[in-house]
């Protein structure tokens, strides 16, 4: 597949991982931001920049990911064995809709998630499957679609800080084989795209983004527990939570690790692709 380094591959699938107690070296976690549907077929810098931040990864025993496109009342994580891909979105190509992403789901991993980890009251969940948040970027980044793949929803009812909290309580997996995906966008604000500014972002987008990603750095967790409150630039910035929550659970997820950003770019004046990982 020429992406993933190889060698380093470890014979255990993630339900022996967890079983047996051993552990595996520990995983970095990612944010993605996602942007457009289109990267999931597209060639662009985008996609070079997510292909280049996995190029040292080890291959995982399963992918976690926490897309901003799966919002419920209740945290739930899928726990069907053949996740279906969901296109959850509307006026694109045929050739998008063609895309399938038939990468198997991990059962026993889902009950440990359910279980194991404090999360709170977690349900399996037999319906959703992979929404276009993890399989346009994973379509990208790992083709063969050959990993097991969970999604984590994301509780619309929690605050800032609970999506926190509940992040830092998956940063365990990565020692057990999961390697932890956000896909999101920092700055999200559809209704504020400028068509004729492919490339750039308006002042606004630039404040939040830069103060965000500063704040990223300090892993500063009280900066990102009320966002919103921050002025205006924010509200234009950050107009709904979702497409933020999921950077919330990678950040968290980091533990104690260093940030380090990527694509670090801007699009149709109200969208950053700005994307992180942790440094190991
Ligand atoms: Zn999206």
């Amino acid at each position: 597949m020429g992406i993933l380094s190889v060698g380093a591959v470890l014979p255990l699938g993630a339900l022996e991982v967890l079983s047996n107690g051993k552990t595996t070296p520990k995983f970095p976690v990612f944010f993605f931001g996602h942007g457009s549907p289109m990267n999931a077929i597209e060639q662009n810098k985008y996609i070079d920049g997510w292909k280049k931040s996995i190029q040292h990864l080890e291959t995982p025993q399963a992918i976690l990911c926490i897309s901003a496109h799966w919002l419920t009342k209740g945290t739930k994580v899928t726990a069907m064995e053949l996740p279906r891909t969901i296109h959850d979105f509307g006026g694109f190509p045929d050739e998008l809709f063609a895309v399938e992403y038939p990468a198997k789901g991990d059962t026993a991993l889902a009950h440990h998630i359910a279980e194991h980890l404090n999360l709170g009251d977690v349900g399996l969940d037999e319906e959703w499957g992979l929404d276009h948040g993890t399989w346009s970027v994973l379509k990208q980044i790992f083709p063969l679609a050959n990993i097991p793949v969970l999604q984590l929803s994301i509780d619309y009812t929690l605050s800032h800080a609970e999506h926190l909290e509940l992040g830092a309580k998956l940063e365990a997996l990565r020692e057990r084989g999961v390697l932890i995906v956000g896909s999101g966008n920092l700055v999200h604000n559809l209704r504020a795209i400028d068509w004729n500014n492919p490339e750039s972002g308006y002042d606004w987008a630039i404040e939040v983004q830069e103060n965000i990603s500063k704040e990223l750095k300090l892993k500063n967790f009280e900066f990102f527990k009320n966002i919103e409150q921050r002025g205006a630039a924010y509200k234009n910035a950050i107009p709904t939570p979702d497409h933020y929550w999921p950077a919330l659970y990678s950040l968290a997820a980091m533990g104690k690790d260093e940030v380090s950003f990527f694509n670090e770019y801007y699009a149709l004046g109200s969208l950053s692709m700005h994307s992180f990982k942790s440094a190991s």
